[in-house]
């Protein structure tokens, strides 16, 4: 099945009660018992289990491939719940370049937990194979990263995490089921931000992991999900299941757009670099090819200057926001920097690009005429 028929068949769940075509949202948090003290279905109670969220995470199981899929309250609670089951003085590997929430967790959060971790350039697999300890339980990758739009061969780097006992974990919200399918290179363990792509619309928050076993570690994950409660409420998982109906033709015109922009900028006399899977110059062609249908609609465009050119060049666009996230259907673009703080080691002259539907040729003529 293509990917567009698998988003609407997977998302689509005729009520048999009424009949209607569009799912209710079940808001209700509990759920009554029969005389005989039993459950009419396999809800009791909200926090662990709910009727329209369990509809998200079967679809979400079913576009990742999957076998079972659990939904979060944003994808910082999806990352931070799969940390939590881990145990202390187990070691964790993560990418150099990536979402900057997810080493903060680490450093903030799970550090003084007892987890350890280290950062590692993903592209470099021997740093990884060397970086990969006794205790190393898991590897994170995110692939296109955040903000450099570099690619992580998932396929290698999850046969080195297996051979060290470790699991492999894949943060998809860049690249989305439409466009990679990490279970494909053997990862076990899908993460999203549904914030960004599957939802769409720049209007909810969520997060989810997705497995490819049901086995212990998913197990546990969803023990801890139910404990814990860091869960979307069923309106919000009723807006991303709506989002994942439009994704395929969604995430198709982003990308043609968004390659139209990135040869517009690419060789333009203000431009330093950009970062783009679907340039000729990206430096991973062959594995973008290997592992992603189409490059996908986030960029970066370095130019030539400094933080202050960067953030002249910005202040002059009428079309794009000037606002963090992506994966809307609105075309944003952010000083990565200023975002990340006084840290971050993302270029001052970097601004990331999330492009929208807007038509082409606006958005390349509101580029020209900030850049001029
Ligand atoms: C936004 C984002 C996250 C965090 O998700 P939230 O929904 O904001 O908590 C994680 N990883 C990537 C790649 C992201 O873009």
């Amino acid at each position: 099945m293509h990917f567009d028929t698998l988003a609407l068949r997977a998302t689509h769940q005729p009520d048999p009660t009424t009949g209607a075509v569009i799912p209710p949202i079940y808001l209700s948090t509990t759920f009554a018992r029969d005389e005989a003290n039993e459950l009419p279905a396999d809800f009791m109670y909200t926090r662990p289990n709910n009727p329209t969220r369990e509809a998200l995470e079967k679809a979400l199981a079913a576009l990742e491939g999957g076998a079972v899929a659990m939904a979060f309250g944003s994808g910082q609670a999806a990352t931070m719940t799969l940390f939590q089951a881990l145990r202390p003085g187990d070691h964790v590997l993560l990418s150099a370049d990536s979402y900057y929430g997810t080493p903060a967790l680490l450093e903030q959060v799970f550090h003084p937990w007892g987890l350890t971790y280290t950062r590692v350039d993903m592209s470099d697999l021997d740093a990884v194979q060397q970086s990969i300890h006794e205790n190393t339980r898991v590897v994170w990758c995110e692939t296109p990263s955040n903000p450099m739009l570099s690619i992580t061969d998932l396929l290698t780097v999850s046969r080195l995490a297996h051979e060290a006992g470790a699991i492999c974990v894949c943060d998809n919200t860049w690249a989305t089921p439409a466009l990679q399918r990490p279970f494909d290179f053997n990862c076990d363990v899908v993460m999203h931000s549904t914030t960004k792509y599957l939802s769409g619309h720049s209007d909810v928050l969520g997060g989810a992991l997705i497995f490819k076993h049901d086995n212990a570690f998913a197990q546990r994950v969803r023990m801890l999900q139910g404990l814990s409660g860091a869960v979307p409420s069923p309106f919000d998982c009723w807006l991303i299941s709506r989002g994942i109906k439009t994704l395929g033709v969604r995430i198709r015109a982003q990308t043609a757009t968004a390659q139209a922009i990135a040869d517009f900028l690419d060789g333009h006399p203000a431009v330093e670099q950009v970062h783009y899977p679907g340039l000729a110059n990206h430096p991973d062609r062959a594995l973008i090819h290997q592992q992603m249908n189409a490059p996908g609609a986030m960029l970066s465009v370095q130019v030539k200057g400094e933080a202050a050119e960067a953030l002249r060049f910005i202040g002059k666009l009428k079309l794009f926001t000037r606002a963090t996230s992506l994966g809307g259907v609105e075309s944003l673009i952010e000083h990565r920097a200023s975002v990340e703080g006084p840290n971050s080691a993302t270029p001052q002259n970097l601004l990331r690009i999330s492009i929208g539907l807007e038509h082409a040729e606006d958005l390349i003529a509101d580029l020209a005429q900030a850049l001029r």
